[in-house]
């Protein structure tokens, strides 16, 4: 028995893995010292928890403990991490390269310090997602102070050459955010390979806790310096003050040393589960498009377009059945067309008759055959259907 509506949405969340809830919970109840008091042993115990966490971290992305800074989530990272080197780096330049597929908190940054006179670019993608490699280096300037780019895609699973880009950053002396929140834990997201010198994470993307996240901040070669961004106790070497949130981060020290374990046998079913939604899509129906580049391509998603559907209406009918996302957020009941899809060239109204689709750890054979069935049927009803056209213009 498959219990429906099936949730097919982890890149928007996951829930908690039980052994996460569990390595929270005595942090609420028994051991819930303030990790800076550090005159007693309810203070010690907080803070040996926070300092296993950042182990756990830190190891999923070949970094060292000292360089995690704990933040309320990727948002807050994000935001650290640009708006802390823009002010860092005022005296080198002001320019910031980054690329029109970027999730809307590194977006929406960026045209915040525009404001305070940043100079953004904002680089294209080809149709299959990826940025032009000699693009970006042509864009560096001598005033680029740095380059902020999404590891892998959050709509549409892409994953950008990141080595590629470490490496340009690297020889022009630019510092290179990235945007790993939908990478690690679920590819091999390694810093020192990829050159990467600051990297946002999220908890509750990886199976772990909403509300906290970390951003690496690299200590050598370069080492990277920030403006905080929160002012107060002087928390997290300075960089972000405020009491830790314990039980989260010890939650999310738990999801990331399982992630490490478990990545790659997970990446392996989730893609065969993947695979079996799209090929069965596919097979099943005439004018799909799968959206972005598919080498490479995060095993868990698949992003399809459904020609001469009108934009909502299968998201709104499959809502009993299946969980899953236009990609786009939808602020109002009209849906509107994915940054994302139209950076890639996919026009307006197949960009808003899109759907992403994202299995995860605890997907079911049966959930995805099921789903697949369900859109199969709903769509062949809607492009059939007097319905569909008489809302049509
Ligand atoms: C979810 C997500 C974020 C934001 O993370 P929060 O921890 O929810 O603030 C940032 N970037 C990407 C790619 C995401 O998928």
């Amino acid at each position: 028995m498959i219990q429906t509506p099936v949730y097919l949405d982890y890149n928007a969340t996951t829930p908690c893995h039980p052994d996460v809830v569990a390595a929270m919970l005595p942090f609420f109840t028994n051991w819930y010292g303030n990790a800076a008091s550090n005159n007693h042993s309810y203070g010690w115990q907080a803070a040996e928890g926070v300092a296993i966490a950042r182990e756990q971290v830190a190891a999923l992305i070949n970094a060292s403990a000292e360089e995690i800074v704990f933040t309320s989530g990727a948002t807050e990272a994000i935001n650290l991490a640009i708006k802390g080197v823009y002010e860092a780096y005022a005296f080198k330049g002001n320019h910031i390269i980054t690329v029109a597929t970027e999730h809307k908190a590194v977006l929406d940054t960026c045209k915040h310090l525009e404001k305070k006179g940043a100079v953004v670019t904002y680089l294209p993608v080809q149709a299959d997602g990826l940025i032009d490699i000699t693009q970006l280096k042509e864009s560096i300037t001598p005033a680029t102070i740095l380059i902020a780019v999404l590891f892998a895609n959050n709509e549409t699973g892409v994953v950008q050459n990141v080595a590629a880009i470490g490496k340009i950053a690297k020889e022009k002396e630019v510092l290179f955010f990235c945007d790993g929140v939908q990478a690690a834990g679920k590819i091999k997201t390694d810093v020192q390979e990829a050159g990467i010198d600051l990297l946002a994470l999220s908890a509750h993307k990886v199976y772990g806790p909403k509300g906290v996240g970390a951003l690496y901040v690299r200590r050598k070669n370069p080492r990277v310096k920030l403006i905080a961004q929160i002012d107060g106790g002087g928390h997290e070497k300075g960089m972000r003050s405020g009491t830790l949130n314990v039980p989260a981060i010890a939650g999310m020290g738990k999801a990331c040393a399982i992630a490490l374990n478990e990545m790659v046998p997970a990446a392996e079913r989730m893609g065969l589960l993947r695979n079996k939604l799209e090929n069965t899509i596919l097979l099943g129906l005439n004018d799909c498009v799968v959206n972005g580049n598919t080498v490479g391509r995060l095993p868990h998603v698949s992003n399809i377009s459904f020609k001469g559907l009108e934009g909502g209406r299968l998201l709104n009918r499959l809502v009993s059945y299946a969980a899953v996302s236009s990609g786009a957020a939808c602020t109002s009941a009209l849906p509107k067309a994915s940054h994302v899809l139209k950076a890639m060239g996919v026009e307006d109204g197949l960009a808003k008759a899109s759907l992403r689709f994202s299995v995860g750890w605890f997907t079911t054979t049966a959930e995805v055959n099921f789903v697949a069935e369900k859109v199969i049927a709903l769509v062949k009803e809607l492009r059939g259907g007097d319905d569909d056209k008489s809302i049509r213009q």
